[in-house]
């Protein structure tokens, strides 16, 4: 165990990439409190940075190195100052560059991987100490392995007084890694094969969380519907049952999960959406590409009817189902025919929103060593035309809500003076007149108008009998 430091120092952490990030960022800052270090949204007055990166689009290492290029500024600055900045890179850049971002950047003190942060209190001092040797001798601490030691249990519950900072709302990570493979995905080299945290952890995360304040939490992973963890009883618990465990808390209103592989999309997590009014009818299921060659490439293990027809087992069971998806455009070898079948399959859905990004070779990967790698320029055409389509298909979701009322999350005060902001069932924004009183509630809100991403509402002031 390390000493606890004393005097307070500030502590800024820049996050990059997913959902994960933001609750591993989240954890760091958890893990470093009690050694004296608090959040400050000002990087000119820190005494740590932390860059938690993400590595799964191309450029990744390059942005991090020029990244650490300011970084040496800033600790110049803050050296002239009379202060002085400690610097770590965390993340999947960090598990996949290890050393080398040692070697290529000394300003850095330490470099860890996702599997480490609750090391991080024994690296910080390590790397203290090291702080006093001669430059020519100074080495940054670099911890990328994957111990087989679980970090949840000795990452520190998230405290009441930072839960309540961070809202109504919270990510609870469930799941990491991922055995899939898809062949254009740097994910299970960087964050290692698939573990699910124990059940009770989970319920013990989330019982805190709402404890804590908190209403809604997203369960995470990069293929959170794969979740198996085990019970007390050593029995393997999916994602549906633990749904419904979930459903269980009291002062837990909304669950939702993200992302979601659509092999994994189970009769137990699908049934769990039919029965359980808590978990959110939206839903993150990537496809990817509408053609079955392209899927094949990617090693994604479906093709497109098997896709559809999960879709359609989804909606029999909850008919009011919003659905999102990512998809990669320019996979090698693509040909105009497949862009269609991808432009098919979106027109077949009807998504509420949609990612898309155009194919980055990814080194270490399988797709890196497929010839017929698509032309840029033809990249960003299809890229542009499927973003239209989607656009026009989140408009249309949009304007499909107006006349309805849902219940709405308030989670914080508006733009303008008067108004309130919150949440609907199907993750749009909603803006309504109303005072800060309704902050902290779910309320029935009937949808009156759009705006460019989100909804107008309307308090539903419910009538007398
Ligand atoms: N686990 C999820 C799934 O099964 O689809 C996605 C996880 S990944 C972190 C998020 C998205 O990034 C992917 O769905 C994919 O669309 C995109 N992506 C991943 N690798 C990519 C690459 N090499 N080039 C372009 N997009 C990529
Ligand atoms: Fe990457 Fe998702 Fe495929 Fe896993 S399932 S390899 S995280 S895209």
């Amino acid at each position: 165990m390390t000493e606890i430091i004393a005097n307070t120092k500030k502590l800024f952490i820049k996050t990059y990439g997913c959902q994960m990030n933001v609750y591993d960022s989240d954890r760091m800052a958890d893990a470093l409190a009690p050694h004296g270090y608090e959040p400050t949204g000002d990087i000119m007055n820190a005494d740590l940075v932390l860059l938690n990166t993400c590595h799964i689009r191309e450029k990744a290492s390059e942005k991090v190195f020029s990244e650490l290029g300011r970084m040496q500024e800033l600790q110049n600055l803050r050296r002239a100052a009379g202060a002085d900045l400690m610097i770590g890179v965390a993340g999947c850049v960090a598990q996949a560059e290890g050393e080398e971002i040692a070697r290529r950047a000394p300003v850095v003190d330490m470099v860890f991987g996702p599997q480490s942060y609750h090391r991080l209190p024994e690296m910080l001092s390590e790397a203290t100490s090291r702080r006093s040797l001669h430059p020519s001798q100074k080495r940054a601490v670099v911890d990328t392995d994957y111990p087989e030691e679980d970090k949840f249990e000795h990452l520190p519950a998230a405290s009441k007084e930072v839960t309540i900072k961070r809202g109504l709302t919270a990510f609870l990570t469930v799941q990491e890694g991922c055995d899939k493979f898809c062949s254009f995905c740097v994910v299970p080299y960087t964050r290692g094969s698939e573990v699910s945290r124990p059940v009770n952890q989970v319920l013990t995360e989330a019982r805190n969380l709402v404890a804590a304040g908190v209403k809604e939490i997203t369960l995470l992973g990069q293929n959170v519907n794969a979740y198996h963890g085990l019970d007390a009883t050593g029995r393997t618990v999916g994602l549906g049952e633990l749904a419904f465990l979930l459903a269980d808390i009291a002062g837990l209103e909304r669950v939702r999960y993200t992302t979601s592989h659509p092999r994994d999309m189970d009769d137990a997590l699908i049934a769990a959406h039919r029965d359980l009014d808590i978990l959110m009818p939206y839903l993150h299921l990537p496809v990817q590409s509408g053609s079955d060659t392209m899927l094949k490439a990617m090693n994604r293990r479906h093709t497109a009817a098997e896709y559809l027809r999960t879709i359609e087992r989804i909606k029999t069971a909850r008919p009011d189902m919003a659905l999102s998806g990512d998809f990669i455009v320019g996979f090698p070898g693509e040909t105009d025919q497949d862009f269609e079948a991808t432009l098919s399959i979106i027109r077949e859905v009807g998504y509420a929103s949609a990612y898309s990004f155009k194919y980055s070779t990814r080194p270490g990967t399988p797709g890196a060593n497929l010839g017929g790698q698509i032309a840029e320029e033809v990249k960003t055409e299809r890229l542009h035309r499927l973003q239209d389509l989607v656009n026009a298909q989140t408009t249309a979701f949009h304007a499909a809500c107006v006349g309805k009322t849902m219940p709405v999350l308030i989670e914080r005060p508006g733009r303008m003076p008067g108004q309130v902001g919150g949440r609907s069932p199907y993750l749009q924004a909603v803006h309504l007149d109303g005072s800060p009183d309704l902050i902290g509630a779910i309320h029935q809100v009937e949808i009156v108008g759009t705006s460019t991403n989100s909804l107008v509402g309307r308090l539903k002031v419910a009538q007398a009998a």
